[in-house]
């Protein structure tokens, strides 16, 4: 099965490949201020699965000894991606550019200690005071497939 997204123009298109995309609603201070809003989607797809079409530019920061490079359309400078020196497989997408984004769900919301007041996080989906642990995020990942999810 193929997923596909792209940025606000189109001219950055991209598709994922016979993977599942769990996306989850981060709330730390960080993605408040790049999103320029409440909270940030994101989704972790392995680079293997992941193809990339149109110009794309970025950028490159260190944050605690780790790299990351933001990834951008080169026209309408939507943020489409970023990735990471710890975990280098893996591209971190900004998942409201996914195709058929009103739809998305998040099987779990992190950083919720910074979550913004008037925000009511839903009934039985996994929610961390801040990061959670990678066991505790494959364990929320177990219960959105239980219940379907994805
Ligand atoms: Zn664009
Ligand atoms: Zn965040």
């Amino acid at each position: 099965m193929t997923i596909t997204g792209c940025c606000e123009c189109s001219a950055v298109t991209y598709s994922i490949t016979d993977s599942p995309v769990y996306v989850y609603a981060c709330h730390c201070l960080n993605c408040q201020t790049r999103s320029g809003s409440a909270f940030a989607e994101h989704a972790m797809v392995p680079v293997s699965a992941f193809a990339c079409d149109g110009r794309i530019m970025g950028y490159k920061r260190l944050a605690h000894g780790v790299e990351f490079e933001e990834v951008f359309c080169a026209v309408c400078h939507t943020r489409v991606f970023n990735k990471n020196s710890l975990l280098a497989d893996m591209i971190f997408l900004r998942a409201g550019t996914l195709a058929g984004s009103q739809t998305l769900n998040p099987i779990a919301h992190i950083w919720i200690s910074r979550k913004q007041d008037w925000i009511t996080l839903p009934e039985g989906i996994p929610a961390f005071a801040e990061s959670p642990t990678p066991e505790e995020f494959g364990a929320a990942i177990q219960t959105a497939e239980r219940r379907g999810h994805v």
